[in-house]
């Protein structure tokens, strides 16, 4: 086995688990490995530290798998890592409200760049690793083995497998081609998920709690749901009795795939209106149009992809929260949300303490949103967090 030797000085985040070593960590490389290739980490005196695999192109040269020199990835690890976090969700599935979740959630599962998510008897699975993908058979007949899907759905599309010298792929790995709506259940409310053309893997089943928790206060209440994507927000607040819900997103696939999954549900569409629009623009119309709401949600999409992104997204994020707060009633309810992993709770309290600054707003924090249990966060690896939202009480 090739072996990877570690700068003096860089031991400190391989002794805590963390699985990722950046090439910038490593001291030399004693042969040459293939992209994805089983390596050993060893430290500048020469001991033994981790396996992982390798890869040449990427920033993160070393993804580790395991700490315990006796043990040896061989097909059987792998199984059991997808064995393990397959289990592991059963007690969402098996509570019968809810067939669609993420099975396999990356570094956080200890399968760094493997993503598989359910929908009802379909999966889909996306590879951003040139060692998952070199292991690409061996998971897709494990998950036969455990779940005899009726397919599973490659959407490796991403533009992030470029960092590892990777090509999208995308298409039917087994199976037969799933139906263009897969209907799924979450929380009891239907959904049509189109698996492989919808955004991420066609579904943000990371909100599942968070829409059950927002909707508790909705009865009743007009209710706006910016960054709608198919009405996930939208169709909880309906089913806890919204007097009236405005979903707004920019794209007309999100917008008509929302609008079949009301009638799927049978909630009145007279009492829905979809705006397909920008949603700055749309928070801005509303408040020319004096028209204000009780409850808004927001869940844009992830405005700091990076580090170096944070100051601009945290202007984004502060305009966008003014935006809603000026348009809330007194007491109204604002759920915001942040998936920028670069973001944490403390900066995002800060932020939303500046909106409301600028707005000439008070605001209480009622409850702190965070991802669900498919999306655990490893406690050697706090990137795997990236999930938060506030609810907050706008005076
Ligand atoms: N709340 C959704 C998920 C939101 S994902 C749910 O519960 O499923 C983010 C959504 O924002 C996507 O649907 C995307 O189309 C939309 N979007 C991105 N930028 C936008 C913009 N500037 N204005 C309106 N919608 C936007």
């Amino acid at each position: 086995m090739i072996h990877v030797i570690l700068k003096k000085g860089k031991e400190k985040a391989v002794l805590h688990k963390h699985p990722w070593v950046f090439s910038g960590a490593i001291d030399s490389v004693k042969g040459k490995p293939a992209n994805g290739e089983i390596v050993k980490l060893i430290d500048a005196k020469g001991a033994f530290m981790a396996y992982g695999f390798y890869n040449a192109q990427s920033r993160v040269a070393l993804r580790l798998l395991e700490w315990n020199e006796d043990v040896i990835i061989d097909e059987t690890w792998w199984r059991k890592k997808v064995a393990v976090a397959v289990a592991a969700r059963s007690a969402i599935l098996e509570a019968g409200k809810t067939d669609t979740c993420r099975l396999i959630f990356s570094e956080s599962d200890y399968l760094p760049g493997l993503i598989v998510d359910k929908y009802a008897h379909h999966l889909s699975l996306q590879i951003l690793t040139s060692g998952i993908e070199n292991i690409k058979p061996v998971i897709i007949d494990e998950l036969q083995k455990l779940l005899n899907p009726a397919s599973i759905f490659d959407r490796s599309d991403a533009s992030s497998r470029e960092h590892e010298g990777m090509a999208p792929s995308f298409g039917i790995l087994a199976g037969s081609q799933p139906p263009e709506l897969v209907e799924v259940v979450e929380n009891g409310i239907k959904y049509g998920i189109n698996i492989a053309e919808g955004q991420k893997s066609g579904f943000y089943c990371d909100q599942r709690d968070n829409r059950s928790i927002v909707a508790s206060y909705a009865k009743g209440k007009r209710v706006l749901d910016c960054f709608s994507y198919t009405g996930g927000f939208t169709l909880n607040a309906f089913s806890q009795s919204a007097r009236s819900v405005t979903s707004v997103d920019s794209s007309d696939l999100a917008i008509e795939t929302l609008k079949s999954n009301l009638a799927l549900n049978g909630f009145a569409a007279a009492e829905h209106r979809a705006i397909r629009s920008d949603v700055n623009k749309q928070l801005r119309q509303f408040r020319e149009d004096e028209e204000t709401f009780d409850i808004i949600i927001l869940d844009p999409p992830k405005y700091a992809p990076s580090r170096s992104a944070l100051d601009r997204a945290a202007r984004a994020y502060k305009d966008l929260n003014r935006l809603a707060m000026l348009i809330l009633e007194p007491g109204g309810l604002l759920a915001t949300y942040s998936c920028s992993g670069a973001m944490d709770m403390t900066t995002f309290k800060q932020i939303l303490a500046w909106a409301a600054l600028d707005a000439g707003k008070e605001v209480q924090f009622i409850h702190q949103f965070c991802q669900p249990a498919d999306h655990p966060v490893r406690a050697s690896f706090p990137e795997g967090e990236y999930l938060k939202g506030l609810l907050c009480r706008v005076l």
